[in-house]
């Protein structure tokens, strides 16, 4: 029993993962169009990248692919599985809501593109960063579908890094281009928690 509800965490996520990138490649495309004016390309900002790639796919599809590390598995509950699930499919869809508000501004890495607009409305509104919320989510969603004590956190220990490695620099680009109109946007939103942080 334990062993098949191990099993269908792990498909889950393989699908819910599949999803995500199916969602994510229209956007990509889209967005290299419009030109780049300014960026903040940087090692530390590589490094935030792999580190998010790294635990929210990487680490937990090698996972996937060979059941390493063995070692570090407990024994799955199927309550916890249909929560990662619920919480995935949230995080997913909420991801899809972002990348189409926010359009072709948006990067995989810090950069500004032609006639470049500041979204702050829809997922926006409350919260500066719902992209990051989603990856947030997706994290959260891994560590109750993967019942391994690495693979499972992995995603939001790599969250982690990416958001803050990558949100100062973040938030000092777009004062530096949209000034007062990003400051007052600060000023009515918290960063990926709503109302909260
Ligand atoms: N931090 C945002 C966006 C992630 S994509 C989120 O979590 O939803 C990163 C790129 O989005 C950055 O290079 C920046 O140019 C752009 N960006 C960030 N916030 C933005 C906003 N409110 N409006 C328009 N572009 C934004």
């Amino acid at each position: 029993m334990s062993v098949s509800v191990a099993a269908a965490g792990k498909i889950v996520w393989l699908i819910g993962i599949v999803t995500w990138y199916v969602v994510r490649y229209p956007f990509e495309r889209r967005a290299k169009r419009a030109r780049i004016v300014s960026h903040r390309r940087s090692n530390l900002d590589r490094f935030a990248l792999v580190s998010g790639l790294l635990g929210l796919a990487i680490v937990p599809g090698f996972y996937l692919l060979t059941g390493f590390p063995k070692a570090a598995d407990y024994p799955t509950r199927g309550w916890a599985i249909v929560l990662g699930a619920l919480i995935f499919a949230i995080a997913v869809w909420f991801f899809r809501r972002t990348h189409k508000r926010l359009g072709r501004n948006w990067s995989v890495t810090l950069e500004i593109r032609e006639r470049h607009e500041l979204i702050s409305d829809g997922p926006y509104a409350l919260i500066r960063h719902p992209m990051y919320t989603s990856f947030l989510l997706m994290g959260l969603g891994q560590a109750f579908l993967l019942s391994n004590w690495i693979a499972g956190p992995a995603g939001i220990v790599g969250f982690a890094v990416l958001f803050f490695a990558r949100v100062d620099k973040e938030e000092r680009m777009m004062l530096e281009i949209f000034g007062a109109q990003y400051r007052d946007y600060m000023g009515r939103t918290k960063r990926i928690i709503p109302y909260l942080y």
